[in-house]
């Protein structure tokens, strides 16, 4: 196995130089040659020499975690042996998603013609008591869609309909599906699951719709200012230059003391940087980077939270397991810092923020506790749209509007809130497609996660032994992660199928 091994540390190699080329471009907007990079990499796998050898020890291996790696390895080669087109349009959507990343990155939106920036977006949306700046605030937005399909995004949907239909593919979805290690089925029953939850969804929503805004129902650029209303820690006000500090603190709790990682965070708004939070894992064990976008509020600590998750688990991944780190699904990756994000509603973190008051608090984080749980299944509509422009003809940006509301109708049986909907904004579309699903999944592992230890344990918080927690992460989680695809790995932990179910916990 050691020239598979040496094979594997080569795409490594390359891997962390475009990471660190990305990191560049996300956080200032300079491209220092990712395309050429690219290409280089997609030379590298299509040398045959390598990808025989990895054919070769597929016949050879008997060993279980070997017959892992080799399938690892084989996941990734075999996509460039397939034929000299298919890398033809690999190169292509490579390159037009560069473009419009870049498009994407560098736009600001406007309110009433003068630029805003994500954040002050968000704070908008959270303080203003003025419903029509509001919605002026939220569907700025859309003011993407247009350049995004001008300069190329239907085009960039062909292209990896044609790749995956090449790739001998019903269609791109299945194609991601199976570079994912997910059946195909998994996404059976979602729409019907939405719709069980509806009804008690929707009795809470009017709820507040009345209570907070005198009408009868929720606009999506209500939602923030309603919760900052039941919930005003929310908007509150806090000092994020010591914001390391704070995240060193927490952390502590669980064993992990932050300053023995090489993480590096930018986290304050720039012209030409990107306005969302990332993780860019450059190089596991060795460097981590967070990018993120925040000013001065309580929430915006759910981001640095999540990042944090993802580099905490970049260092605890062993740089050595290079084939079987290549393995993990991005399920777990969204699991782990998504178990992180979720402190920012629990006393264990905040307690040490506010001191004073944290048990005012502890009511208005309960309520924000069964408002996202009751609501966690309106992420659904997004997932499957995504989905869908795979599986639908686009000839144009209103079939892509069409798109958007029929499956917004059918699964919220609510009626369009515009005429267009935002949906380009969300960069997934362009450079992540069929990932979207990551987050709610990783929503589900990580209440399995703290379900199944605390049911092992007979705690009813997993913060009763943080550090003993952090060792099942470790050693039930995070060590065995590559081993397995995901519904594997998720029935090893809790002995069960994978459920929407654990969400309603
Ligand atoms: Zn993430």
């Amino acid at each position: 196995m050691k020239k598979i091994k040496e094979i594997a540390e080569k795409i490594q190699n390359l891997q962390t130089i475009l990471s660190k080329l990305n990191w560049t471009h996300y956080t200032t907007g300079f491209d220092f040659g990712i395309e050429e990079k690219q290409k280089e990499l997609i030379d590298f796998y299509k040398k045959e020499e390598n990808y025989k050898h990895i054919l070769k020890k597929e016949k050879e291996v008997e060993d279980e975690i070997d017959k892992r790696k080799v399938k690892i390895m084989k996941d990734m080669f075999e996509p460039y042996h397939l034929s000299e087109e298919l890398n033809e349009i690999r190169l292509k959507i490579r390159k037009l998603t560069t473009k419009l990343s870049n498009v994407l990155n560098t736009f600001r939106y406007e309110v009433d013609g003068k630029k805003v920036t994500s954040v002050e977006i968000y704070q908008i949306l959270s303080t203003e008591d003025d419903e029509n700046l509001r919605k002026k605030a939220y569907m700025s937005r859309k003011q993407i869609n247009k350049p995004l399909v001008d300069n190329g995004f239907i085009d960039l949907i062909n292209l990896r309909k044609e790749f995956a239909q090449k790739a001998g593919y019903d269609n791109f979805v299945d194609y991601k599906l199976d570079k994912q290690e997910l059946s195909s089925n998994i996404f059976e029953g979602w729409v019907d699951e939405v719709h069980q939850m509806l009804e008690k969804m929707n009795k809470v929503r009017t709820k507040y719709a009345q209570k907070y805004l005198n009408k009868s129902e929720l606009k999506p650029w209500d939602t923030e200012y309603v919760q900052a209303q039941f919930a005003p820690v929310l908007k509150r006000k806090v000092n994020m230059l010591n914001y390391k500090e704070v995240l060193n603190n927490f952390f502590s709790k669980f064993g992990i003391n932050l300053d023995e990682y090489n993480i590096t965070y930018d986290i304050f708004s720039r012209n030409n940087k990107s306005e969302w939070g990332y993780n860019f894992p450059i190089e596991y064990g060795k460097d981590s980077r967070i990018l993120a976008n925040v000013k001065n509020m309580y929430k915006e600590f759910g981001v640095l939270l999540h990042e944090s998750g993802h580099g905490i688990h970049a260092f605890k991944l062993d740089p050595e397991n290079v084939i079987l780190n290549f393995g993990i699904s991005g399920i777990i990756f969204e699991g782990i810092a998504n178990l992180f994000g979720s402190f920012l509603h629990d006393e264990f973190f905040y307690k040490d923020i506010f001191q004073k008051d944290y048990k005012d608090i502890s009511n208005q984080m309960r309520k924000l506790e069964e408002w996202f749980r009751i609501n966690s299944l309106r992420a659904v509509p997004n997932i499957l749209f995504d989905q869908r422009l795979y599986k639908n003809k686009i000839k144009s940006i209103d079939d892509i509007t069409d798109i958007y509301w029929n499956t917004y109708k059918e699964v919220l049986k609510e009626k369009p809130y515009a005429e267009q909907p935002i949906w380009a904004y969300r960069i997934h579309h362009t450079t992540h497609p069929i990932y979207l699903h990551n987050y709610l999944m990783g929503d589900v592992t990580y209440k399995m996660i703290k379900n199944t230890y605390n049911k092992k344990n007979g705690t009813d918080k997993i913060t009763e032994n943080p550090k003993d927690f952090m060792n099942f992460m470790d050693k039930k989680v995070i060590e065995p992660s590559g081993r397995y695809p995901y519904e594997e790995l998720f029935e090893k932990i809790s002995g069960r199928k994978f459920s929407l179910e654990y969400l309603k916990k």
